[in-house]
Parts: C-alpha cells; structure tokens; sequence
C-alpha cells in the first residue's frame, strides 16, 4: 500500500550510484541490488538493469517519457511497462522515474550494499575497461558465463580485446582493443559456444552499426 512504500522521485541523467547512496541516507531499501551497476539512472532503467534475482523492474512506480518525434511527454505507469531481462519497450526518452521503496532500517540496508559490492568486486574485473557483461544468459541452462568459460575461452585474445580471466562473460579492453578486435573476438565466441554446445548466445550489450 501507499502508506508502506516511499516515493523516490529522479532525474533520468542522475547516476545510478548516487540514486543508490540517497536511498541509503534516507533508509530506504529496495535499490541495494543496484551497488556497483555503472552508469546513469536512465540507462539502468532503459536495459532493465540487474543481477541474477533482482531488476529495475521490480521498483518502478512510472516513469516520464519525452516523445522525441512529437516533443510530448507522458507518464507510464509500472503496469503499462514491458520489461523483461535486460530489455524494457520504451516509446521515447526517459526523463524521470518515480522509485517505489520501503522503509528500512539504514544499517542493514547498508549492509546488503557493502555484500553485494564485496561479492561484485570479487567475481567481475570491475577495475578493466569493458561494457559490463557481454552475453545474455540463455533462458535454461548454463549461464554465459560458464558456457564461454567451458568452451576454453578464458583469457583469448584478439589484439588489445581479451575475454576476462576474472569472469569469462567480460570482454576486457586491456589497452589499445579497437571495436573491431572486440567484435571479431565477440564472433569467435559466438561461434565456439555454438560449436562445444549447440546454444546461440545472444549479446546483453547492444552493438550499435555493426
Ligand atoms: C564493470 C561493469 C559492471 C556492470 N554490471 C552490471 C550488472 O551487474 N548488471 C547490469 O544489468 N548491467 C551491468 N553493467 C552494464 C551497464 O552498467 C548497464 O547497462 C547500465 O545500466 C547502462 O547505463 P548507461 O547510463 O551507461 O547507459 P548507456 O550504456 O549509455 O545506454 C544503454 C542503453 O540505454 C539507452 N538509454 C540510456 N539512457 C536512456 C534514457 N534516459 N532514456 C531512454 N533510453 C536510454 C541507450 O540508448 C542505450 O540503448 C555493467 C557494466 C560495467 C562496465
């Protein structure tokens, strides 16, 4: 009910991570998934951002869209949005969102953020240049991950583009990797996972012009 949630209200240009540290301040919990997620609001929202249990699906209210085309705006509610993993159908540009969060006590949901920060920082390479996880995981199965992990591919190298030896479902830039090297090595993957276990990954991170 209302009376339970508390309205976070935001500019879709703010950064993720001080969404989450003003949610922190003023004990309200519903974002500590979001800890260490780089970027802006909007776009955290746009990709349906999250990690394996929890998106940004589950703690919006509605969200103001500028219609580019018109130069109208509009409010959607969370029922007339359609996410789903990594995806959210957008009729333009997200200017604001209105966050729907709950009460909490400040030290647990502190808590919950340094956890899930500690266990992102010891699983991802956050410290190289990459665009975050590469590949989507597919519906069943084995995550991407693992698949690429599996298929041997830890730590191939196409140029300055290398799959992480920290997470296999990174594509690092370990200094002078062109689009093209991360693309080819994008295809090399593509094909090996195919080859070792017939499943077709598909990319989280969206190539554009390609
Ligand atoms: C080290 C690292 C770790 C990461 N970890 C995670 C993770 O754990 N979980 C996860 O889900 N992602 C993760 N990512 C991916 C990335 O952080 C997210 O995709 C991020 O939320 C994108 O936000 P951005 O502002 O950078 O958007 P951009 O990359 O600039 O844009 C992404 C897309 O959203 C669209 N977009 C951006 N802003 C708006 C707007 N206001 N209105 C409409 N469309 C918009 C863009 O057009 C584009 O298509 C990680 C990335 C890195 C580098």
């Amino acid at each position: 009910s209302a009376l339970e949630k508390s309205l976070v209200y935001a500019a879709a240009g703010e950064r993720l991570s001080t969404v989450v540290r003003f949610t922190i301040d003023n004990s309200l919990s519903g974002l500590e998934f979001a800890a260490g997620i780089p970027g802006t609001l909007g776009g955290a929202i746009a990709m349906n951002a999250g990690t394996k249990n929890q998106d940004m699906s589950g703690i919006i209210a509605d969200l103001l869209i500028l219609d580019q085309t018109n130069l109208t705006l509009q409010t959607l509610e969370r029922k007339d949005l359609e996410f789903s993993y990594r995806h959210l159908e957008l009729p333009g540009i997200i200017i604001s969102a209105t966050l729907a969060l709950k009460p909490a006590d400040r030290t647990r949901i502190e808590q919950t953020v340094k956890q899930n920060l500690l266990y992102k920082n010891s699983t991802q390479p956050v410290a190289a240049a990459s665009a975050g996880c590469f590949f989507k995981n597919p519906p069943k199965g084995m995550p991407a991950g693992e698949l690429i992990e599996k298929s041997g591919l830890k730590g191939m190298k196409i140029n300055g583009a290398m799959v992480s030896q920290i997470h296999a479902n990174y594509i690092i830039n370990t200094g002078d990797a062109t689009c093209g090297d991360i693309l080819s090595l994008k295809k090399h993957i593509e094909k090996t996972v195919f080859n070792t276990y017939k499943v077709k990954l598909e990319t989280e991170v969206r190539v554009e012009g390609e």
